[in-house]
Formats: C-alpha cells, sequence, structure tokens
C-alpha cells in the first residue's frame, strides 16, 4: 500500500467522495476548506510536484485545468470566479506531495501579497 496520501485516496483505501473522475483525474474537497467551494483537482498519476513535469508530462496540468474548470462550472462559481493554485514544495507551501491544483471560490479571494 502506497504511502501517499492521495494515492491511498485515488485507491479507494481512505473513503472519500469524488465531484468529479475520469481516466486521468480525481477530484475531492479538500478536508480544511479555505472557501465555501474547496476542491482538490488531482491525477492518478503520482507525480510528486508541478517541477518534475516537462516534456511528455505536460498534458497533466491542461487535464487538470480542464476538470477544474468544469467543476467550476458544475459548482456554479465560474461567472463570479475563481481561484486556481499550485503550490510547489516547501515554501510553495506544499503539504501533500502528490500534485494537486486547488480550486477556491464562492467568496472574494484577497490579493496576492507583494
Ligand atoms: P497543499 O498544502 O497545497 O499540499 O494542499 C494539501 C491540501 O490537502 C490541504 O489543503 C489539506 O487540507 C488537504 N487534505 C489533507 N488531507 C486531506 C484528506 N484526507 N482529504 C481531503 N483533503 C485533504
Ligand atoms: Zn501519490
Amino acid at each position: 500500500m502506497s504511502e501517499c496520501l492521495f494515492c491511498r485516496i485515488i485507491a479507494g483505501s481512505l473513503p472519500t467522495e469524488f465531484v468529479y473522475e475520469d481516466e486521468h483525474v480525481v477530484a475531492f474537497r479538500d478536508i480544511n476548506p479555505a472557501a465555501p467551494v474547496h476542491i482538490l483537482v488531482v491525477p492518478r498519476a503520482h507525480i510528486e510536484t508541478v517541477a518534475d513535469l516537462g516534456g511528455d508530462s505536460t498534458g497533466v496540468m491542461s487535464r487538470l485545468t480542464a476538470a477544474a474548470n468544469r467543476i467550476a462550472r458544475e459548482s456554479d462559481v465560474d461567472a463570479d470566479g475563481y481561484r486556481l493554485i499550485v503550490n510547489c514544495g516547501r515554501d510553495g507551501g506544499q503539504t501533500v506531495f502528490h500534485l494537486h491544483m486547488h480550486l477556491l471560490g464562492g467568496r472574494k479571494m484577497p490579493e496576492l501579497a507583494a
């Protein structure tokens, strides 16, 4: 059994409701939501960070973005807007080392600090 939290969720060994899934991507609600809508969009493949992408794997980000946009429409946050975030590494604030995109919506996001 994988020690990776998100691999365990994807494998079904940690019961988690998927709000979206396809061949390459799953999405589920963040356990500690930072906004009314806070969904994690996750590739099924174990890729540690966005820094590991390049060359043949660049399609991963397209798939995550397409899924996030679709979930945003289904969550009715598309008209008012939303924020997509990928944290990378320790200084980027990444705590789970399986690539994921945060979809945040349902409230006005603060401006990014300078
Ligand atoms: P990051 O800090 O970008 O690595 O984001 C990891 C996110 O995973 C955090 O927002 C956590 O709240 C979230 N998280 C941790 N464990 C779970 C879980 N079992 N189910 C859903 N979300 C989780
Ligand atoms: Zn993993």
